[in-house]
């Protein structure tokens, strides 16, 4: 039983956010998504029980260095910088950023964001990422939600969105005349960030994952929400 679980292995809390499909989104009350159903999948491994706190994204690293969330597993990238406040799992998925601009938008490169307006999500590598092109003249708009990027853009108040390629697919398939850019601006690594030196967890985890790489469910957890 839950409760059984708990007094065995003890409480696995996870920090997310979950706006970001299809990785992690709300389905009614429930989180729901990859990295939901690969936390669950880690926690029965360990016989924990896994809990869920849905907060901004530019607060998960906070909040694990807090120690106040044990895990943090929500799309997020491998980066040298977060490397100095966090350590990473092995990584679990290959992702990259993505351009979504209008159907009939003159941006059709990278290059071409220089001097436009950007929409990202706050403290996304999106956000680190167009924020260098700053320098170009680019202007970036911050949004606490991705989806408020891509509804930025539709309404024609920004040129472009940079975010992550498969919650691009999903939004712009919610979303009339929008496009994304066949070439990615960059190419990353989703793994899970625990708190800095918390070697115990991070071998369990990292223990799990290959289990759950080995035994196919981490394919299964994946086809289940990406169709090929
Ligand atoms: N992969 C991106 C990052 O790590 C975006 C993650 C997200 O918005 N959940 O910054």
């Amino acid at each position: 039983t839950e409760a059984a679980k708990e007094a065995a292995g003890g409480k696995l809390v996870m920090a997310t956010n979950a706006e970001f499909p299809p990785y992690e989104y709300h389905d009614g009350d429930a989180i729901v998504g990859i990295d939901a159903e690969i936390a669950k999948a880690i926690a029965d491994e360990l016989g924990m029980e896994l809990e869920i706190e849905d907060i901004a994204f530019d607060s998960i690293i906070p909040e694990i260095v807090s120690g106040k969330a044990d895990m943090g597993l929500a799309g997020m990238t491998v980066t040298e910088d977060r490397m100095q406040s966090v350590d990473f799992s092995d990584t679990y998925a290959k992702a990259s950023q993505k351009i979504i601009v209008t159907e009939d938008s003159e941006i059709a490169s990278p290059d071409d964001l220089k001097g436009v307006i950007v929409g990202v999500q706050l403290g996304t590598t999106g956000d680190i990422y167009v924020s260098d092109l700053e320098a170009d003249g680019t202007t970036v708009e911050r949004y606490s939600k991705g989806f408020e990027a891509v509804q930025a853009l539709s309404q024609g108040k920004i040129d472009a969105v940079v975010i992550d390629g498969e919650p691009a697919k999903t939004f712009v398939a919610e979303t009339e005349g929008l496009k994304i850019l066949e070439e990615s601006f960059t190419d990353e690594e989703y793994a899970i960030a625990v708190k800095k030196g918390n070697t115990e967890l991070l071998e369990k985890i990292n223990g799990a994952l290959k289990t759950l790489k080995d035994n196919g469910t981490l394919d299964e957890i994946v086809a289940k929400y990406i169709k090929a």
